[in-house]
């Protein structure tokens, strides 16, 4: 039997790409899990592929939250992961459902490319304080009403980061940035979650073929030229971008204790090689 038959499983940022692929894995393996995004459509897929998967429909929670907006003469409908009170909804809901949390994914996460290619310096601070609300706040919120669950489980938090973190020459340096901090404050929970018995480790992802790119304002075609390009250039030497699929299992073992138990507070790479490059020929 899987270790995560009858887990309950929380992956933010599950109505898209990484979240979605990997909700699709834990319901594979019989967890109970909470989907959550602010596309109510892209969020109804997933639910059919967990479905399409194996899981019970009682096995599944979706969690969008909407607050009402009076915007001139409209009406905006948002679930946002930056609103506080959703945080606590997240958590609060799923352990009325399904009783307790197993394992937080702090996966949701994005970007800019508003100032793409521009130098740090010329870009407004303003995006440094974006990329913070969205990569880094809701990872640390949901961690700490997390952990009274958690640690009734001896549960695991997986964080996606992304090699942007520590790339010297990033078109989008606030969101490397953030992802730096994110890095740290995963190592910094690791070592004091762990006196509770709760592993904390993280997944820094290469490309992913997603609605990444897209998702931070480019066009489709754009981001499928940057894709196609990747895929053929020597920067990835595995010679393919990865799918939602490949980090997806990489994070179920970073969840799985029975697999993983000895890594805590680990940054684990996942891009094809691209890191290398540098690595074996550092004048490129
Ligand atoms: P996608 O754009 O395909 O998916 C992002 C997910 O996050 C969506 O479900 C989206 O919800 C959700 N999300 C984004 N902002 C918010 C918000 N404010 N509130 C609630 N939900 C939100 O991208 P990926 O799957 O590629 O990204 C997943 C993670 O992987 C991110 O943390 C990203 O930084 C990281 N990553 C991705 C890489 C890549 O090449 N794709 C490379 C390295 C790291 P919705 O669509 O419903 O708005």
């Amino acid at each position: 039997m899987s270790f995560f038959n009858g887990k309950v499983v929380i992956i933010t940022g599950s109505s898209n790409g990484i979240g979605r692929g990997t909700a699709v894995l834990f319901a594979k393996q019989g967890a109970k899990v909470t989907i959550t995004g602010r596309n109510a459509a892209s969020l109804e897929e997933t639910k059919r592929l967990c479905l399409q998967a194996g899981a019970k429909h009682e096995d599944i929670l979706e969690v969008a939250f909407f607050t009402i907006f009076y915007i001139y003469t409209c009406f905006q409908l948002i679930g946002d992961l930056t609103n506080e009170s959703f945080n606590e909804q997240l958590i609060s809901a799923t352990v009325a459902k399904f009783g307790k949390l197993d394992v937080l994914v702090n996966n949701a996460g994005g970007a800019s490319f508003e100032h793409w290619n521009k130098k740090i310096m010329e870009q407004p601070v303003s995006e440094f304080d974006k990329m913070m609300e969205i990569n880094v706040k809701p990872v640390l919120r949901l961690s700490q009403l997390a952990i009274p669950h958690l640690e009734k489980t001896k549960g695991a938090i997986v964080n996606v980061s992304s090699i942007g973190a520590y790339l010297k020459l990033n078109p989008i340096p606030y969101y490397g940035a953030a992802k730096s901090a994110l890095d740290q404050i995963t190592v910094q929970m690791a070592g004091s979650l762990i006196k509770k018995g709760i592993r904390v480790n993280s997944v820094n992802p290469g490309p992913v073929l997603t609605n990444f790119a897209v998702a931070a304002g480019a066009p489709q075609e754009v981001s499928d030229k940057l894709f196609e390009e990747m895929a053929s250039n020597p920067s990835i030497p595995l010679g393919r971008v990865a799918l939602p699929v490949d980090i997806g299992k990489l994070i179920l073992f970073l969840a799985d204790r029975t697999q993983s138990e000895i890594l805590i507070g680990n940054i684990m790479t996942a891009d094809g090689g691209c890191n290398l490059i540098s690595a074996m020929f550092p004048d490129k």
